[in-house]
């Protein structure tokens, strides 16, 4: 009995659980982001306090993007899928996220292949990493993902012409918190490395300064989960 408890309990992992959260805290906040743009003319005396409400609304949304961003709050469904097909969606979803700032955002498939995963968990993981590298570039600038197909992985390399990264940077990157930008989480690398390295995979940044980043995804085509990671 107690075990029977124990493992139904199990199902709902802290990150499937972070997750359903985010999702459920997301709509309130859109809906009170609504009104208060509503009320920003109407109201004389407090006026000035709305552009610092509205900011700090805007950063609950970006922290909640950075863990859920268009995927959807499923709890661990793993699929078998075309690879390709995600990274052409990705590179269709974020083309405007890049367009507005002049940068050309590119996707060369060298093959496709099947894999096995959470395609929503994979997702999130990928557009945080995307993201990054175009805030990281500036206009103009190019971000570019290649997908290469590698015996019993593939891998899927972010590459981009922007800012770069210091090695002590380099150092940081993934650990919590860990943020140069004015309204950043410092959860994107994090998260997206969780969700990578649980489903036996692998991240590996390299970086010059003014030059731009490369971030290597390394993917086993069956995901071998661990227990209770994100
Ligand atoms: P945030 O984007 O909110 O700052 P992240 O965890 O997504 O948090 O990224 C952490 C930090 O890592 C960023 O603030 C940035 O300094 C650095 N970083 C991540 N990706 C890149 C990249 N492609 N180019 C340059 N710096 C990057
Ligand atoms: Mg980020």
């Amino acid at each position: 009995m107690k075990d029977e408890i124990r493992r139904s309990e199990k199902q709902h992992t802290l990150g499937e659980l972070a997750a359903s959260i985010a999702h459920e805290v997301r709509n309130p906040l859109t809906v009170v982001k609504g009104f208060l743009q509503l009320m920003e003319g109407e109201d004389e005396r407090h006026k000035h306090y709305y552009p610092l409400i509205l900011s700090e609304l805007s950063r609950a949304e970006s922290i909640i993007s950075d863990y859920l961003n268009f995927a959807k709050p499923e709890f661990k469904k793993i699929e078998t899928f075309s690879i390709a097909e995600l990274v052409t969606e990705l590179s269709i979803l974020l083309n405007p996220y890049a367009l507005k700032d002049g940068i050309s955002l590119t996707h060369l498939i060298e093959s496709d292949v099947k894999i096995t995963t959470d395609r929503n968990q994979l997702k999130q993981a990928l557009i945080n990493i995307l993201k990054n590298a175009v805030e990281a570039t500036p206009k103009e600038g190019r971000v570019s993902i290649k997908l290469i197909p590698e015996g019993e992985q593939v891998k899927i390399i972010v590459r981009d012409t922007g800012k770069g990264m210091t090695k002590e940077q380099l150092s940081r990157i993934g650990s919590l918190f860990f943020s140069t930008k004015q309204q950043g989480t410092g959860l994107g690398t994090m998260v997206s490395i969780r969700i990578i390295e649980s489903m036996g995979g692998k991240v590996e940044y390299t970086s010059k300064i003014g030059k731009g980043t490369k971030v290597s995804v390394a993917l086993p085509l069956i995901s071998s989960f661990e227990e209770d990671s994100v």
